[in-house]
């Protein structure tokens, strides 16, 4: 993961290794490596400039540290502001005073969102809730199937639209799946949305529709890191289109170069609730900027 920025980052704060003080033209060359090393990781360039400028004013203010030589300064204010650009602290997920909490997943087909449910309801075991799944996803050939089976193998419920009624409206799905989790005293509710291949009217709609009739404690996009900036236009297509409090990163055990993780938060706002890092149910994890930031700085 992030192999190439980090080998790129690592060598570039090497170099200052080993140097007294630092003068204004080595933190300048420094911030030029830095923001190409950014730019060829596939960071947006809003977050690219706003991220080299943040270092350059930091490291030229330092303040003389008896602890740390010039390069372990420098190394630190990137490393601090990673973490910044990253999200800072960890956020967790927001649940309802009153069970059932209802927690939607939106994104691209593909991006992972019914393996992203499977996870989640093993993970949400895990911590003692009881969660139930509901697949809204009746776009894709067999999306209910692969839901039933991540969820018999997360050993969870699913609550899925009887088989011979035609497509089903998901909309009416969702509703009865929250229902059914009053019902049966799940107290959470993770419901699967249909994707396309692209961002499309008809999908956003529909998601909107969804958000707006069972009204989510959260609704995380679900994005696959590996796609880099195409995240960023993903993510502020559907931030407009259906809105979302909370992002989940996929596919981070691939070759990503970085720009996806990097650019996300600061573009959207939304802050990273959790990431993917393979096909297996327990390949997930809560997501750290500070753990983030020091692999990325390798
Ligand atoms: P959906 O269309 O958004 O529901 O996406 P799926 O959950 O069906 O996932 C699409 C493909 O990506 C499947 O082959 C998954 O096994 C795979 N996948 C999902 N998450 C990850 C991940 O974190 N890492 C890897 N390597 N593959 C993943």
């Amino acid at each position: 993961m992030f192999n190439t920025l980090s080998d790129r980052l690592t060598s570039v704060l090497q170099n200052l290794r080993g140097k007294g003080r630092l003068s204004d033209a080595d933190i300048d060359a420094t911030a030029r490596e830095i923001r190409v090393a950014l730019l060829e990781a596939d960071v947006a360039l809003p977050v690219v400039r706003a991220f080299i400028a943040k270092v350059k004013e930091r490291a030229k203010g330092a303040e003389v540290s008896q602890a740390l030589n010039p390069a372990q300064q420098v190394i630190k204010i990137v490393n601090e502001e990673l973490v910044a650009i990253l999200g800072g602290e960890t956020r967790r997920i927001n649940l309802a005073k009153n069970p059932p909490s209802v927690i939607m997943l939106a994104g691209l087909q593909g991006a992972g969102k019914t393996t992203l449910a499977g996870k989640l309801a093993k993970w949400l075991r895990g911590q003692g809730h009881t969660p139930l799944l509901v697949a809204c996803d009746l776009q894709r050939p067999n999306a209910v199937t692969q839901l039933q089976v991540v969820g018999e193998r997360a050993g969870v419920s699913v609550f899925a639209p009887e088989p011979g009624n035609g497509v089903g409206d998901p909309v009416d799905v969702a509703k009865r799946g929250v229902e059914e989790a009053k019902r049966a005293q799940h107290d959470i509710v993770v419901v699967d949305t249909a994707g396309r291949l692209g961002v499309d009217e008809e999908m956003m709609r529909q998601a909107a529709d969804i958000r707006a009739a069972v009204n989510p404690d959260e609704v995380l996009f679900v994005v696959d890191a590996m796609i880099g900036q195409d995240a960023v236009n993903t993510a502020t297509a559907f931030s407009e289109g259906v809105g979302f409090t909370g992002v989940v990163l996929t596919k981070l055990d691939g070759d990503a170069r970085g720009g996806a993780a990097l650019s996300v938060r600061e573009v959207t706002g939304q802050p990273i609730l959790f990431a993917s890092n393979g096909e297996k149910l327990e390949d997930f994890d809560v997501f750290h900027p500070d753990r983030m930031a020091s692999r990325i700085l390798g």
